[in-house]
Formats: C-alpha cells, structure tokens, sequence
C-alpha cells in the first residue's frame, strides 16, 4: 500500500500498520480508518495529470488502498455521467440539478465502485474466498468481481429480497443463502461474521465496519463530480442511505480533494432513507450517539437497496453530515415511487425505488426551504430499474390492445 500510512481505529484509537488479512481492529474489534499520505499523493495527482487519465474508478489509484496494480479486477467501472436535468429542474423550479448516473455501471449500480476495490485487496491479501451480507446489490457486485477473478462467493441475504436481484447474483455463480429475519438485529450479518470467524472467509459486505477498504471506492464518485463540474463542488449532494457506507465514502472523497488542494470547500450532504426504515435519520434527529442506535424492527419499504435496519456506518456517515452542514430526511414509498416514475419519464433514466429515493428526498428538501431552488444540487441515481422488475410492472400501465387494422390506430390516436 503505497500510499496508505496505517490504519486507525475509530473507536478505540489504535493504530495498525496495513498488515496482510487486517479488516477490523486487533484490539476491540472496531472499524478501522485509512489514513494516507496525502503529501506524497499530491506530488502524483494533480489537475493535468488526472485530465489525462481515462475515466474510472482506477483513475485515482494512489487515492485506493490497494498496493499493485496487478491485483486489480475491474469491469471497467466508475467514469459514469453527470447529466444535465432540465426537464425535471424546471418542474422543480430549480436553477440547476444534476444526475449522477450509476445505473450504467457493470453489474447496474454504484456498488461496483466499493466492490472493484474490496475484491481487489481481497486477491492482494491472496484470498481465495470472499462472503458478503447484503440485501442485493452489493452481493451482486462482489459476485460479478468474484467471478472474474475466479473467487468463490458466499452471500448471505434477507427474506424478501427481489426476485430479479436474486436472479442477477446466482447468474454470477454465488452461492446464495436466503436468511430468515428475527425481528430484530440483522442475521445476514450475524451468519456473515461467524463464518469469517469459522472458515477464514475474507469478509466484504458493502459497510466499513467489517471492511475498511470496499468503502473507499465510493470516494471516486465524488472526485467525478468535482472534475465534471470544472473542478468547482456543488452546494448539495443528495445520497439515498442504508447502512451510511456510501455516504461516508463520498463524504471522504470530497475532503480529500479539498485537503489536496484541488478543490475548495465541501457540499452540503443529504442523506435520504425510506421512512420504512430509518435508524440514520431518526438517530440524526434525537442526537443519539452512533454506537447506540437500535436497530430498526421489521423494515418494510419498496427501497430493498435502503434496508439496513443497523446503519453500520453511522459512526462516519453523521459526523460527516454534520460536518458538511448537511440535512437528513426520510420519504415514503408511494414518494419513492413517484420519483421513480419521474425519472424515468421526465429525463429517461429508469431507476429502482433505492435509486430514486434521492429525488423523492430531494423534493421534500426543497418544499422544506432547506435546499434552495437557486442553489446547484447533485442528486446520485444509485440503481438502475431492471433491478427490480417487479416494482416497475406494478407500476407500469397496461398497453392499450387493438386489432391490426388502421382504422383502430386512427380512433385510438385522436
Ligand atoms: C446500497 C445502496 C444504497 C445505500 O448505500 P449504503 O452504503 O448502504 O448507505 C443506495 N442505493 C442503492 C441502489 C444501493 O444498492
């Protein structure tokens, strides 16, 4: 790890040198922060040299703690659009809103961007098998990776998880196990920690607290960002949030180009969850102290991708809002769906409900005058709709049928 000094332990303190096969810290178990050196990476990073660089997530690989770049396994994530919305700006009444397309990414969501990184170090620490606890796409990710690198994949997922999804994850060859929910707590979780423990699987679930280095390709999407709006940040950036890893990650990318000069200032972070499963904007609201939320009992929301009933990242995610002078707010699911439909009619992108969420968020931040429709807003489309197939035929109108004869047409057209 060429650049990365060591890694810190956010709740005891303890530091650790980037030894071989290290996800959590020696001593208590915490989630451990990766510290760089930042002023040996600015000393290989800077505007010209990135502008030369083709677009990715492995663009910024002196930001990424993976050592050699022989260990990379890529789809040729990241590098996504950061499209113009006029259509919707204007019936928003805003001045400017932006999309950040992650639906185009190789396995349909932003989750490529951690998973590439996660998996990379994973063949770095010579792992041979790699297990996730995930409500979908992350497992997706880590599967499509794990596969191109001939990994064997377990992934350990909720009752209720969409069918497609679960589709999409067996056709990369994991093996997937369906865990009955308790109520409480998170038994995907549970199963995926007790056999890292018992089989020396190497743990990468889609949340820092067990796997400090898939996080940190989320930081890409903000450096995107930056270099796409001409190295300026926008005033908000609207994050739909489940465990509050891709928050934090994004959070992290943008203090990091600040801190290397290339940027000034940080936006305002939002973070949007579904109000059938809120632990992260509850806790924001009362000031609960992030080791001390209780999980969320029996989620229920059309957002699948937004289940998270413990926010493992918290302990990032809210600092990292507060930081920012951000805001947090949760929408329902007949909001989410609304905007989902939106979206897809208004600017052409099809979304799942998680992807959508934002918008949905964004839209009750604007009526609540805490964004203003003057200020230059980004929100993140973080899955695409073929995801989730069997929201869109519930929302999708019947086609019309006639017989094959023009005079039908005609009638029907008038
Ligand atoms: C995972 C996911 C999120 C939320 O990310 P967290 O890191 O869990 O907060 C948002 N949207 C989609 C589509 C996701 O798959």
């Amino acid at each position: 790890m060429v650049f990365v000094e060591e890694l810190k332990c956010l709740k005891c303190g303890r530091k650790h040198a980037p030894t071989k096969g290290l996800y959590t810290c020696k001593k208590c178990g915490g989630k451990l922060e990766i510290l760089y050196d930042y002023d040996a990476i600015a000393e290989k990073i800077n505007k010209k040299e990135l502008a030369k660089r083709r677009a990715g997530v492995w663009k910024y690989f002196e930001l990424l703690p993976v050592a050699s770049r022989k260990n990379i396994v890529t789809l040729d994530e990241g590098g996504m659009p950061l499209l113009e919305a006029k259509n919707l700006a204007r019936e928003l009444g805003m001045r400017q809103l932006l999309l950040k397309d992650e639906t185009k990414n190789p396995t349909a969501s932003f989750k490529d961007r951690p998973m590439s990184v996660g998996l990379s170090k994973a063949v770095e620490f010579g792992a041979r098998k790699v297990v996730t606890a995930s409500s979908g796409n992350a497992a997706i990710a880590l599967a499509a990776y794990a596969a191109k690198a001939g990994i064997e994949c377990h992934a350990f997922v909720p009752a209720g998880a969409a069918e497609s999804k679960l589709a999409q994850l067996s056709m990369y060859g994991a093996h997937v196990v369906q865990v009955a929910s308790k109520g409480v707590g998170d038994s995907t979780y549970e199963f995926m920690r007790a056999s890292w423990k018992k089989f020396r699987w190497h743990p990468i679930p889609s949340c820092g607290a067990f796997n400090p280095y898939q996080p940190e390709g989320s930081k890409t999407m903000s450096y995107e960002i930056c270099e796409q709006l001409g190295w300026r940040v926008p005033d908000w950036v609207v994050v739909p949030v489940g465990a509050g890893t891709l928050l934090s990650g994004n959070a992290k990318g943008y203090f990091e180009f600040e801190q290397l000069g290339l940027v000034e200032g940080v936006p305002h972070l939002a973070a949007v969850q579904a109000e059938g499963c809120a632990p992260l904007v509850k806790a924001f609201k009362h000031g609960t102290p992030p080791y001390e939320i209780p999980t969320w009992p029996n989620p229920n929301t059309v957002a699948g991708g937004l289940v998270d009933p413990y926010p493992w990242d918290a302990d990032t995610a809210i600092p990292a809002i507060e930081r920012s002078k951000g805001a947090v707010q949760a929408v329902s699911d007949a909001e989410i769906l609304e905007a989902e439909k939106l979206l897809a009619k208004s600017e052409g992108i099809f979304a799942e409900p998680s992807g959508a969420a934002g918008l949905a968020g964004l839209r009750k931040l604007l009526d609540a005058g805490i964004v203003d429709r003057s200020e230059v807003v980004v929100v993140e489309v973080t899955g695409g709709g073929l995801k989730d197939v069997g929201t869109a035929m519930k929302l999708a109108e019947e086609p019309v049928v006639i017989e094959p004869k023009l005079e039908q047409l005609k009638k029907l057209i008038k």
